[in-house]
């Protein structure tokens, strides 16, 4: 087994003293996998603060769930986080700690009822907090997904023409991620041309590819569960002054971000170190979001690199660094990396060409 399932679960159980709570349960997806390497899309784990663990999930998966999670006992029942909390007061519970950021009011009254006479308290986002800090396993598994990204983006580059649409472009980097060996595409791939290429988050349309466009290409592959993330910014053609002025920004405030990636870097600072350059360059208005993001079995996880949030890297943690100056109506350029925090100076993981490419 490659992941340290039970190692896991034991690194709950020492949240919970701080919680004087006598069991977790666990209802996000994400979450149960981590915890057990359940993959079914109906689960939930209890864990007992003096040892032993519980997989709920439904008849459907009555054998995916054996096989997958050998090593803690199970329940089939439909109603899974119901189901274990009765179990949790049938083993003494008396205070079940859960996750609060998942449940809905309805399915917390649910919840109340069936952990009756035991309370509920809030786990807050301890899983998540565990899961920024990845194994070698889980970092192997980035470094290939964002392996695969660079592949597919070296052979869709000297496609991207005049005439062609984003759709069109979008549709073959996916086909290439998938031919490399990506279980998929990590998110909804975004080609953004012209003044598209202003809109942060726009998605791909069947506009067509002109002269002097920005196209902005902004994917990752999906493998074993883990996603690459990584954008590029390229022009159609020969680059007009604005581009020449727009790009070196982005791309230095992209190395500044990347070079304040330490051990014990405030997140805040890290975004600080990108934007003042394009703050300073005028531009301030123009970059719109956080510096990066958190990645692993999530394409947005924590930590946040950005102007609001709090907390320091630790070593082995993945980021992402993606600066970008959006002009509306123009055009704009952003450029993302995804990365890992490392004691000696972090550890680039998407390697694709940052130079203003002209094509
Ligand atoms: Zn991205
Ligand atoms: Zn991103």
């Amino acid at each position: 087994m490659p992941f340290e399932h039970g190692d896991r679960r034991d690194r709950v159980r020492a949240a919970l003293a701080g919680l004087d709570a006598d069991a977790v349960l666990v209802t996000r997806l994400v979450n149960v996998y981590y915890l057990t390497g359940f993959t079914g899309s109906n689960g939930a784990l209890l864990i007992l603060a003096g040892g032993g663990a519980c997989l709920a999930t439904d008849g459907r998966y009555r054998t995916q769930s054996a096989a997958q999670a050998p090593d803690v006992d199970r329940v089939i029942d439909r109603a899974v986080a119901g189901a274990l909390a009765k179990r949790a007061v049938l083993a003494g519970v008396g205070r079940l700690a859960f996750e609060a950021h998942d449940v809905t009011v309805e399915q917390h009254g649910l919840l109340l009822a069936a952990a009756e006479p035991a309370s509920l308290v809030s786990l807050g986002r301890v899983v998540e907090e565990l899961r920024m800090v990845k194994d070698d396993v889980e970092v192997a598994l980035l470094r290939a997904a964002c392996a695969i990204a660079d592949r597919a983006l070296a052979d869709v580059l000297p496609h991207i023409a005049p005439g062609r649409t984003e759709r069109a472009v979008a549709a073959e980097l996916e086909a290439r991620m998938r031919a490399y060996g990506g279980d998929g595409a990590a998110f909804e791939t975004i080609c953004a041309a012209g003044p598209n290429s202003a809109v942060p988050h726009h998605r791909p349309t069947d506009r067509v590819i002109a002269a002097g466009d920005f196209v902005t290409l902004d994917f990752g592959a999906r493998l074993a569960g883990y996603h690459s993330d990584m954008t590029r910014t390229v022009v159609v053609g020969r680059a007009a002054d604005w581009q020449r002025e727009i790009y070196p920004l982005v791309a230095a405030a992209q190395v500044a971000g990347r070079a304040a990636l330490a051990v014990g870097a405030d997140v805040q600072a890290v975004d600080a170190a990108a934007r003042d350059m394009i703050v300073t360059a005028g531009y301030g208005e123009q970059f719109p979001h956080g510096l990066g993001h958190g990645v692993g079995l999530e394409i947005h996880e924590a930590p946040t690199l950005g102007t609001t949030a709090t907390g320091v890297l630790a070593a082995s943690v993945p980021v992402t660094v993606e600066p970008g100056v959006y002009l509306p109506g123009r055009g704009g350029v952003r450029i993302e990396d995804t990365l890992v925090v490392r004691p000696n100076g972090p550890e680039l993981l998407t390697t694709a060409p940052r130079e203003l490419r002209e094509l």
